[in-house]
């Protein structure tokens, strides 16, 4: 399939999905953004309004999901995707496993320099290419005295809340590839919504927690919470990162989930595997009395 028919087949399917949560709206096949809700015929596609948006982010390895428009795809998409990808690469330079070079910043006996930070089984090792410096820079490290030099390691900056509605805007739009516009329609996700278009303010207390396990973020699944009852709803899993969605209508859920608080350590979480939408269905292949 190609470019062009994989954006109409999605474009397709989602108008189809829509009209059946809500029919009679459109007269006109229309995709709705599932974040924005906006809604677009079928010329959004060739003039670019409409696009395929990458679920988890590009950058850490996720693959084309559905289609977005420009506005959500582009401006809050990318900063929040920016702050995921560096968090990512600082988290597994921590655990020894980066899949390249770190770059970091080093103050050495007062000199800040950019560096590399090398990590091989456990060990870590730091390097200062020429090139990432400005010249002269060898030079005046080797002047300096051994004896008390100190080192300071600094990792490059990001956003902790910019990077967690990455994963948060990540895991609901992999709920809505799978169980389409009663996701997007549900007043229990407004306040999602909300937070992955106003990405400065935090408006839940919690909504990804960090797993147990030091999963590869290779792994993605949806799952349905079982038990503890307070915590009944969606988490999506991708790697190390469990994003908290709520069922259908659940006004309290993120109050519960704050309230009850999220510990790994104390708390025992029953999961039920459902699945891992790698093409959109919207919840048209699923019995419609579910
Ligand atoms: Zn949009």
């Amino acid at each position: 399939m190609s470019v062009q028919e994989k954006k109409r087949d999605w474009f397709d399917l989602g108008a189809k999905a829509y009209s059946q949560v809500c029919p009679g709206i459109y007269a006109a096949p229309t995709y709705v953004c599932p974040i924005w809700r906006m809604p677009f015929t079928v010329e959004a596609l060739d003039d670019g309004r409409l696009s395929k948006e990458h679920v988890p982010p590009k950058s850490v390895g996720g693959h084309e999901l559905l289609l977005t428009c420009k506005e959500c795809n582009n401006t809050a998409g990318t900063m929040l995707d920016a702050d995921a990808k560096t968090k990512e690469d600082v988290r597994l330079a921590m655990t020894g496993r980066p899949d390249r070079p770190h770059r970091i910043k080093a103050t050495i006996g007062g000199i800040t320099v950019n560096g590399q930070l090398h990590a091989k089984d456990g060990s870590y090792s730091l390097t200062i290419p020429k090139h990432l410096n400005r010249p002269g820079t060898s030079e005046e490290l080797q002047r300096l005295g051994r004896a008390g030099t100190s080192l300071t390691v600094e990792h490059e900056r990001y956003s902790e809340l910019g990077a967690r509605i990455s994963w948060l805007r990540a895991g609901y739009l992999a709920l809505v590839a799978m169980d389409g516009y009663k996701i997007v329609l549900d007043p229990a996700m407004d306040i999602v919504r909300t937070q992955i278009r106003e990405c400065d303010e935090r408006r839940m207390l919690t909504f990804v927690a960090d797993a147990q396990e030091d999963f590869p973020l290779t792994i993605r699944r949806v799952l349905r919470v079982l038990e503890p009852a307070w915590h009944l709803g969606w988490t999506v899993q991708f790697g190390p990162y469990l994003v908290n969605l709520p069922s259908r209508g659940d006004m309290t859920f993120y109050e519960r989930l704050a309230n009850n608080g999220l510990s790994p350590t104390v708390q025992h979480t029953t999961y039920e595997y459902v699945g891992w939408p790698t093409t959109p269905t919207f919840g048209l292949l699923q019995n419609e009395a579910t």
